[in-house]
């Protein structure tokens, strides 16, 4: 309990208490009224000055007006005719009693949610003459060797450089299985070191960290309104004058119609208190409060699956797609080639391995990766100047002099390289030195273990139609797309052809729906930004993806795509569940209200409960 939460509490109890005692003291007359003000005053003051606030700013439509008018007209009728106060008393109390409720339910949601993401490092090790001493991240300087300790939160991006352990990454990623890391792995902020004792050379800025930017995403997500919420706003805007004029009106019309048209009395006190009522119960606090905490809860939810989601809207976005599109290697498949054959001309299949590792060197693709893991002892013996890569394409690089082109076919014919066929599955590899062809080496991908279930998980959870976009060639592109059942296949692209497909896909918005873009970050980031709604997979550490897609799977298991689109639907239905709940009960009331069949009591009661019930409801959510 915060101290606000303690202090409205015992503003409750002290209220309640008077109220009872008071009413058996046998006080009449004034006496009386200034008995029962003082626990009037008690629990309604903040919201009295809210009130008269609300009116000075020329802004008075906002429930504490409602709630301000509502008891102090009840509080008059009480003293010019049979003298019940505690009506006016009763209804502050309950509408304090579900504020302290709901403010109760938002605070244990944050809390929540910042338990889930208690990733951020207090302090970073530096080792000065052999002791450590604790600095602020914030002043660690790129480079710097830190020591993580362990049991200790790795506090800044890095590089391993001496010592092995592993990494509980399950804040980030929801995933418990454990990473081993040793020298020269990279590692990133927020994982906790389970065993060995690390030193890490730091290769990014506190601020420009893995657990920054994704501190950052989290507290920025609930300042995305939704469509829901903004519905909500407006709503507020346009309803409460309306009540309030219909109240006004309900007050003066019926007793003025008595009075001139049927010439009786015109029963003023019964008609305002039936109106007070109606004001009372047309306060629309449910609906208010119950949505965004419903969207906030759907995000803490996420975040604990390992699933970050940039703002409610794009939960929303997300929860009606109907189109996924993905991009394939490292994605669907693992992005770990293995060589399969090595076919070369005039060279040696060493040779010709080597050549390509050598232009590979500094390329960050999966398939340099992989090219360069199959030749490990790649020397500096030459020198490799002007390196290019060419996205969708290969990559291009003089080697001691010689131009040296690795890559696919489009590469080749850009370089007049005449390239031959293979007969092997898998992605094959071209390479071409000073425009003459010089073999090619035929490297193969898996798919990733998930991946097939995701399809059909996709499928199962509402998602019409699944494609696939991928730069490699067609054979290979459609033998995974039918291992995985996936609906359409596109190959051959440029990451260029990637953004006019899911352009396309969106235009035809009727047959496609909402259209989300799956990829891993690498030579996608335009496409990202362009879908309807861009996930990023496995993105730890990826920058670029982080940046460019509205919804971070922090691992690469293509499954957790599936539970963010399930979250997102369950979200949405809570939402929609709340909303017509509490607009169905409202105008029920209202309607008894105006009859005069629901007093001042019952209208309350209604409200509070309807707000409870909403509240809780929201509270799914996070689950
Ligand atoms: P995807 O669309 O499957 O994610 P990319 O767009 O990254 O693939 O690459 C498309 C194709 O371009 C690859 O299949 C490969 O033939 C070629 N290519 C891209 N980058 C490289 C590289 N670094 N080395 C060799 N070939 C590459
Ligand atoms: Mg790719």
């Amino acid at each position: 309990m915060t101290k606000k939460q303690k202090k409205n509490l015992i503003r409750i109890i002290t209220a309640s208490a008077m109220m009872i005692v008071f009413l058996f003291l046998p006080v009449q007359g004034w006496l009386r009224f200034v008995l029962f003000l003082v626990p009037y005053l008690v629990i309604g003051y903040d919201i009295l000055i809210k009130a008269g606030k609300g009116v000075i700013n020329r802004q008075p439509f906002d429930e504490c007006f409602l709630m301000a008018v509502a008891t102090i007209g009840a509080m008059v009728i009480a003293v010019t005719g049979d003298g019940d106060y505690i009506e006016a008393i009763a209804v502050m109390l309950f509408y304090q009693i579900g504020e302290w409720f709901q403010s109760y339910a938002v605070g244990k949601s944050r809390k929540n949610i910042s338990e889930l993401m208690d990733i951020r490092p207090d302090y970073a090790n530096i080792e000065t003459d052999g002791e450590l001493e604790q600095v602020d991240p914030d002043d660690v300087e790129v480079g710097t060797v830190i020591v993580v300790q362990p049991g200790e939160k790795i506090p800044i991006d890095g590089v391993v450089v001496e010592g092995s352990s592993s990494l509980d990454t399950v804040a980030l990623t929801g995933e418990s299985v454990p990473r081993s890391v040793a020298v020269g792995d990279e590692v990133i902020s927020g994982c906790i070191n389970k065993n060995g004792l690390l030193r890490i050379r730091t290769t990014k800025e506190f601020g420009e960290s893995t657990v920054s930017k994704i501190l950052d995403l989290v507290e920025n997500a609930s300042s995305r309104k939704s469509r829901s919420e903004d519905f909500i706003t407006r709503f507020a805007r346009v309803y409460t004058p309306v009540v309030v004029f219909s109240a006004l009106a309900l007050a003066v019309l019926p007793p003025l119609f008595r009075m001139l048209v049927m010439s009786a009395d015109g029963n003023w006190a019964n008609w305002i208190y039936r109106a007070l009522t109606f004001l009372v119960i047309s306060c629309p606090c449910a609906l208010v409060i119950s949505v965004p905490l419903s969207f906030f809860a759907g995000i803490g939810g996420a975040s604990r699956e390992g699933i970050l989601i940039k703002g409610s809207n794009y939960l929303e976005i997300l929860s009606k797609t109907k189109t996924v599109v993905f991009d394939k290697t490292g994605t669907l498949t693992k992005g770990v080639f293995e060589v399969t054959v090595i076919h070369p001309e005039q060279v040696s299949e060493n040779m010709l391995l080597h050549l390509a590792a050598h232009v590979e060197r500094y390329s960050t693709h999966p398939i340099a990766v992989s090219l360069r893991n199959a030749y490990p002892d790649e020397a500096d013996d030459c020198e490799i100047t002007d390196v290019e890569e060419l996205a969708g394409k290969g990559i291009r690089a003089r080697v001691n002099g010689d131009v040296i082109c690795v890559g696919n076919e489009k590469l080749m014919n850009s370089v007049g390289a005449k390239h031959k066929d293979c007969g092997h599955t898998g992605t094959v590899i071209h390479v071409s030195k000073n425009g003459e062809y010089f073999g090619h080496i035929v490297i193969s991908d898996i798919v990733k273990p998930g991946s097939e279930k995701a399809i059909a998980g996709l499928k199962k959870a509402g998602v019409r139609k699944t494609i696939m976009l991928t730069g490699d060639a067609k054979k290979t592109a459609e033998k995974t797309a039918e291992e995985l059942k996936i609906d359409e296949v596109y190959s051959g692209l440029l990451p260029a052809d990637k953004v006019s497909r899911v352009e396309e896909l969106i235009e035809h918005q009727s047959e496609n729906g909402v259209v989300a873009f799956v990829g891993d970050g690498i030579n996608d980031a335009p496409v990202l930004s362009r879908a309807d709604i861009g996930i990023a997979m496995g993105a730890m550490g990826s920058d670029a993806a982080i940046e460019a897609s509205d919804v971070v799977l922090m691992d690469d298991d293509p499954l957790k795509l599936v539970k963010a689109i399930r979250i997102s639907r369950k979200c949405l239905r809570i939402v929609n569940e709340n909303i017509w709940f509490s607009i169905g009960i409202k105008v029920l009331c209202l309607i008894l209200g105006a009859l005069g069949a629901a007093n001042m009591w019952a209208a309350i009661f209604a409200d509070v409960g309807v707000m409870v019930l909403a509240v809780l409801n929201s509270i799914r959510a996070l689950r």
